[in-house]
């Protein structure tokens, strides 16, 4: 008989924290919780194995599902001493949703299930509060209606509005128990007449209907769309808790809070959360009332801190947070209620943070001693420091205070105002800077954050959803903005008398919580003391050397500051479209006779020697491979008429004739034409003065410096061994007549790259002619896939959303395919030279998940953008950890 169902707490624990496949991330951790002895209620898990089952059979449950459910409530029963559906002493449960990863906010939960006309009057008897018996059945005929019954959440809203309206009340705890209960039977009428339906009174039914919307919201769009964000396959399906309910809203003695063991903004070793007295779990995250803070050191004047409110529980709920972590020994994010000055755990999981506070929470860890230097670095994801790369207001920068809100998530931002997601993301895709501005944010709107610089709410606290959400995007954002109004309809947003409107520019700084009038200058980021020392630590472990992708001295310098250990990708042509030089460029091309191209070309030369000298200081000895010049021509042709009259007038031709050696040169399919080394076999002029031009810069500042410079020479495009050959030959003897004129030598290589299929099939006859490889991953995939870099927009996207492809293939590496051949590449150029260096200088180089298959291929090294370096280095210590586990375990 297969077990659906996994009992916690009160005495039996069925799970555990390592069983987060079957139970979900809370399920497991409850189970957990309780096995340690924290306070727990009891309940029941029902696993996701039941989620992908009910998909299976069209929304069926297996045959013996019902009686495993009924055994374990019969033990909640037992263990709290009430009875499910009893009129006197009745059993309430919460029913919540818990996938394997948590997804705030984006499923379903109901609390004080259980709740009927005869059992709220037992409710009301037990707790001796009338009110809040009848305050807790309309919050549950409320969220069950809108939940699984599909009633928009708003009729009872409008409802409740209308009758306090009438009752001439603002506040919610003004209603009176009798109130309430004319409120409840309003808003059973309600559900009549939305669904056709009556309320379900009997709780078995109210169970069954609340499990199966959990389940049936896994496949809701918002559910949906996060895990399209999140790479979370919807086979995973997710688990549902039952479990029986305390209150947090039963008195002032009362209380519900979420908060984390550490700061999830900066990392810092401080207990940091928030709580509301009186108040049911969704009331915080709503960000419906504003909560208070957890500790007395973080709270203003005007603020009740549980600390001091409720310093009984918060005592308790202290020792909790260090066992949690010691236990863990990891940042937890928990959530819990106070019962008449008794605490309860409701969940505990390891807390999302932004990529500043997961660096710093790593090191500390490790230098508390509570997890090792290796484990720290696999704490970091290596995606995430591109949030620690990004700029900060410039502190000598004009600014002109709009408003002030929560720094909910680092960085500084600016963009123009923005009331909608949709506008967001329309604007966004026309490439256009955007700051999305709500009074809150729902699950709905996670698209237009995902899109937006940064996003602006005005109500709401640090772990509200905008909050949240924001911090696991990397996306800057003030929270909680309460001085600023916000009008939808007029599209504005003001401040005492000052009013922006829809389109105007603002900055933000998720780091203080400013909202600045207008865009305020910013400066790059300054890579702190954790981000070195967890770089420190990742260089000791990892086997792929990491270089950069570099053409310009800025890049080149960028990339050192970076910890590039060289560079793997020169792409010359970027040197070619100077305003001093294009027009060289052009003569060259355009010129049909010898004598006048290699005038052109001998007046580039200074250029590229420039060019490459510089590269090289910048370098100082360290390996610089630069790419002779690869792409289709055409992309240099004069464009308009004055461009060729220009050029006509420098060779001394007509405009007529060149008209015609511009339309002679065009291609149908460039990309796979007159290019790569096909241009340096047809017009060898080209290729020998780039040789020459690296050969005496390397000589020059091999002199100038003392240091030996071994400069690599890159020929692109190979698809047959005899191309290397020829343009190695040429080069060989150029690199001859250099070191003949200038009377001395020095070491230097002569490789190819790898980006196409036959290239890499036959690397083992390429090999015999070539001194290193270079993947060029963005190639090998446009050849590979038959897929055009170009113009894959069009279509790739609808292959990615509807799971024809699991990713884009040149954002991360297609394994089975490309990998294959990088792979077949590999093997095969070492069959021939076991020696051969082996390197990768397509996108794919810094990417992590790419990395880690590049590290398996046991290649030497990846090159990739200068701001990606950090993310290389990570990912590459990540990938030899995860090879060296793998190897210990096979
Ligand atoms: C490649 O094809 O992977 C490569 C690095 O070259 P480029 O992107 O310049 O074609
Ligand atoms: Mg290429």
């Amino acid at each position: 008989m297969t077990k659906w169902v996994y009992s916690f707490g009160g005495g039996l624990n069925e799970g555990s924290a390592g069983m987060r496949n079957l139970l979900g991330g809370k399920g497991a951790n409850l189970a957990e919780m309780a096995s340690i002895g924290l306070p727990v209620p009891p309940g029941f898990t029902i696993t996701t194995e039941v989620c992908s089952a009910y998909y299976d059979n069209g929304s069926a449950y297996p045959a013996d599902l019902a009686e495993q459910v009924a055994a374990a409530l019969h033990r909640v029963e037992k263990s709290v001493g009430l009875v499910f559906g009893d009129a006197t002493a009745p059993l309430l449960v919460s029913v919540r949703s818990g996938a394997r990863v948590s997804m705030p906010g984006m499923m379903d939960t109901v609390l004080n299930l259980g709740l009927n006309d005869e059992t709220v009057e037992g409710l009301a008897a037990s707790s001796k509060d009338e009110r809040f018996a009848w305050d807790s059945y309309r919050r549950f005929i409320q969220m069950y209606g809108s939940v699984v019954m599909g009633v928009p959440h708003h009729r009872f809203e409008d409802l409740l509005e209308q009758a306090k309206h009438g009752l001439g009340v603002t506040d919610d705890t003004a209603i009176k128990a009798a109130d309430w209960r004319e409120i409840v039977k309003d808003y059973k009428d309600v559900v009549l007449k939305e669904t056709g339906k009556p309320f379900p009174n009997e709780p078995q039914e109210q169970l069954w209907g609340a499990i199966s919307a959990v389940f049936g919201s896994w496949m809701n769009p918002r559910a949906h769309t996060y895990r399209k964000l999140h790479d979370i396959p919807a086979s995973w399906g997710t688990a549902v808790n039952v479990q029986a309910m305390v209150f947090g809203n039963m008195g002032d003695d009362c209380a519900t809070g979420v908060c984390f063991t550490r700061d999830p903004s900066t990392g810092e070793n401080i207990f940091y959360g928030e709580y509301l007295v009186n108040a049911q779990g969704e009331d915080v995250v709503a960000g419906i009332r504003t909560p208070q803070p957890m500790s007395a050191a973080r709270a203003t004047a005007d603020q009740s801190p549980m600390e001091k409110v409720l310093p009984e529980a918060y005592k308790e709920l202290m020792r909790v947070r260090d066992i949690l972590e010691k236990h863990y020994r990891d940042m937890q994010d928990i959530e819990f209620t106070v019962q008449s000055n008794v605490l309860y755990m409701l969940q505990t999981r390891s807390g999302k943070r932004t990529a500043a506070a997961a660096l710093k929470i790593a090191i500390d860890m490790a230098q508390e001693g509570l997890i090792t230097q290796e484990e720290a670095i696999q704490r970091v994801p290596p995606g995430s420091l591109d949030q620690l790369l990004h700029p900060t207001l410039d502190p000598k920068a004009e600014r002109n205070l709009f408003s002030r809100g929560l720094p909910a998530s680092p960085g500084a931002a600016a963009g123009a105002i923005v009331f909608t997601a949709e506008e967001v993301e329309d604007r966004a895709a026309k490439g256009e800077d955007v700051i999305l501005v709500r009074i809150e944010t729902s699950p709905e709107d996670v698209h237009g954050m995902h899109a937006a610089r940064g996003v602006l709410t005005t109500r709401g606290g640090m772990t509200s959803h905008a909050a949240v959400v924001a911090r696991g995007m990397g996306r800057v954002c003030v929270a909680g903005a309460g001085g600023i109004t916000v009008d939808y309809k007029a599209q504005t947003m003001t401040v005492g008398n000052v009013t922006l409107k829809g389109g105007d520019w603002i900055t933000l700084d998720g780091g203080t919580g400013a909202v600045y009038v207008g865009k305020v200058a910013t400066i790059p980021p300054t890579l702190s003391g954790d981000f070195s020392t967890l770089m420190g630590w990742a260089d000791e472990v990892r086997r792929l050397r990491v270089r950069a992708n570099a053409e310009t001295p800025e890049d080149a310098e960028t990339a050192r500051r970076f910890g590039a250990e060289g560079i793997g990708l020169s792409r010359t042509e970027h040197m070619f479209f100077g305003p001093d030089r294009i027009g060289f460029v052009r003569q060259m091309i355009m010129s049909d006779d010898p004598a006048t191209r290699k005038k052109a070309i001998d007046a580039l030369l200074p250029f590229q020697r420039d060019d490459f000298s510089q590269i090289f200081r910048i370098m100082s000895g360290l390996p610089v491979t630069i790419r002779l010049l690869d792409p289709p021509l055409h992309e240099f042709l004069p464009h308009g008429e004055t461009e060729l009259e220009e050029v006509a007038t420098a060779l001394g031709q007509s405009v007529e004739s060149l008209r015609a050696r511009r339309s002679a040169l065009s291609e149908a399919n460039p990309m796979l034409g007159h290019r790569g080394c096909r241009l340096g076999i047809t017009y060898p002029e080209i290729y020998a003065m780039q040789v020459r031009a690296i050969i005496e810069a390397a000589i020059a500042v091999s002199k100038e410096t003392g240091q030996a410079i071994v400069p690599e020479i890159m020929i692109p495009l190979v698809g047959v061994k005899t191309e290397l050959e020829v343009t190695r030959k040429a080069a060989e003897a150029e690199v001859a007549a250099v070191f003949k004129e200038q009377g001395t030598t020095l070491d230097y290589l002569i490789g190819t790259m790898i980006e196409l299929p036959r290239a890499a099939i036959t690397a083992d006859q390429i090999a015999e002619v070539a001194d290193f490889f270079s993947f060029g991953t963005n190639d090998l995939t446009q050849t590979t896939l038959g897929l055009s870099r170009d113009d894959a927009g069009s279509f790739l996207p609808y292959y990615v959303d509807h799971g024809l492809l699991p990713k884009d293939p040149f954002v991360s590496i297609d394994r089975e395919g490309v990998g294959a051949l990088v792979r077949m590449g590999a093997e095969n150029g070492r069959k021939t030279k076991s020696n051969l260096k082996l390197g990768v200088c397509g996108e794919h180089g810094g990417d992590p998940d790419s990395i880690t298959f590049f590290e398996s291929v046991g290649l030497d090294y990846v090159s990739c953008s200068p701001f990606r370096v950090p993310v290389a280095r990570l990912a590459a210590a990540q990938a030899a950890l995860a090879m060296k586990k793998e190897k210990a375990s096979s």
